[in-house]
């Protein structure tokens, strides 16, 4: 089995979990935050492959200037490790040594440490979002950044175990080429997604299914939808993520999908709102996971206004060359009575008719618990979305404060004293 990702390039794995203790007797414990634990397993899995580790000077310039790594390799948002003067003064942070990264007390990755520099925020922040207005989710978590940055290379040595519900739908890099491959899918057409899927969802998956179908021979026509959703930072408002993942695989098993072509995982990652630097970011984050085709609706990982809804689509179609995976255009999807089906702004000539899937409508059906039509949500859907809103919501399919507070966790890590 070979595992290529981006550019043609080996999956990268990072993990090496003998003898942890061994491995990290007497080196300073740096604690992390949740998104900087999630980019470590990222990273070690190879969901950012070829990136080995946290980006030095030079790697961030090029993304920002030329949008690739300095090895000519397409690439569009920083990874990048931030610590303040006086916390490299205080784990003894040196180019050259190694530190333990340890999350919520426990060990977690062994981070060799090759550089140690400043980088000037406000550039960061506007290469990557194109602007450096404060409001932009984005930027904002840019210009928050400790005032050094330190690069070089992550091992794992304390594998996360994801608990329920999450652990029926983790499988790093290699683990889905290999379900595609079990699958039989020789073409697989990416769903990113943070939603619980309406109709207008569905069918986009459907009209990105048959885009995906080229070149295939009607009789044996093996191209799969891999819904990805994104798991990470979650702002209030939000769906819950049990609610995303459940619900997507219940179209599965309702018989929306068959089974043969259809298959939901996740990524961790905190969403940058990038916008069209995301989308590329998207794109090589799903060739790592074997994908062949991505599918780009409207204002794909935008925020607010700060992108034209089509932006996203120019800037890939500007970079198709260095992509590894084909990027499927979709237009926005709406329910149209006088068609009596869900078409899209495209196809359908019944403007002044057309109901758009506002997001706003579908929060209050669910916010009140009143069954939606069929044609706006699937009935099992809507189950399912009373049920995790039930078991992992207190209640609400929305991310709360107290949500937040007492979530149970997506994934747990040994102890040091559990470790091997
Ligand atoms: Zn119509």
């Amino acid at each position: 089995m070979s595992y290529i990702g981006h550019n043609g390039k080996p999956i990268v794995e990072r993990v090496s979990t003998a003898n942890a203790a061994g491995q990290i007797e007497g080196l300073p414990r740096v604690p992390i935050s949740k998104a900087t634990a999630h980019e470590v397993i990222s990273l070690s899995y190879g969901f950012f492959t070829p990136l080995t580790g946290f980006m030095g000077r030079q790697e961030v310039d090029a993304t920002l200037e030329k949008m690739q790594l300095p090895d000519g390799t397409l690439w569009s948002i920083p990874i990048v490790f931030d610590m303040s003067a006086e916390n490299i003064e205080k784990f003894d942070v040196k180019e050259g040594g190694s530190v333990v990264l340890e999350y919520l007390g426990a060990p977690m990755a062994i981070f060799e440490i090759s550089e140690i520099y400043e980088y000037d925020l406000e550039r960061m922040a506007e290469k990557t979002y194109g602007t450096s207005d404060a409001r932009h989710p984005g930027v904002k978590k840019t210009l928050a950044y400790e005032n050094r940055f330190i690069g070089g290379e992550i091992m794992l040595i304390n594998e996360p175990v994801f608990n329920e519900p999450f652990s029926n739908f983790w499988l790093t890099p290699k683990q889905h080429i290999d379900a595609l491959v079990e699958k039989n899918w020789k073409h697989v057409v990416a769903h990113q997604t943070r939603n619980v899927p309406h109709t207008g969802h569905e069918a986009l998956m459907k009209q990105a299914w048959f885009a995906a179908n080229e070149d295939m021979p009607v009789d044996n026509l093996s191209t799969g939808v891999l819904v990805n959703a994104i798991i990470g930072q979650k702002r209030v408002g939000d769906y819950i993520d049990e609610a995303i993942l459940l619900t997507q695989d219940v179209l599965r098993t309702s018989g929306y999908f068959r089974d043969s072509v259809h298959r939901v995982s996740f990524t961790l990652w905190d969403m940058r709102y990038a916008g069209p630097r995301e989308a590329i970011f998207h794109a090589i984050l799903r060739t790592n996971l074997g994908c062949t085709h991505h599918m780009f609706g409207r204002d794909h990982a935008g925020v607010g206004d700060f992108y034209d809804p089509y932006d996203a689509q120019n800037l890939l179609k500007q970079y198709r060359d260095g992509l590894g995976i084909k990027p499927v255009f979709l237009r926005e999807n709406w329910y149209c009575p006088e068609c009596q089906e869900v078409t899209n702004s495209a196809l359908c000539g019944h403007d002044s008719k057309s109901q758009s899937f506002s997001g706003s409508v579908i929060r209050s059906i669910l916010t009140d618990e009143v069954k939606p039509t069929q044609r706006v949500m699937r009935h099992e859907v809507f189950e399912v979305v009373l049920d995790s809103a039930a078991k992992y919501g207190q209640g609400s399919p929305f991310v709360s404060e107290q949500y937040l507070k007492d979530r149970l966790p997506v994934f747990t890590l040994k102890q040091l004293e559990e470790l091997d």
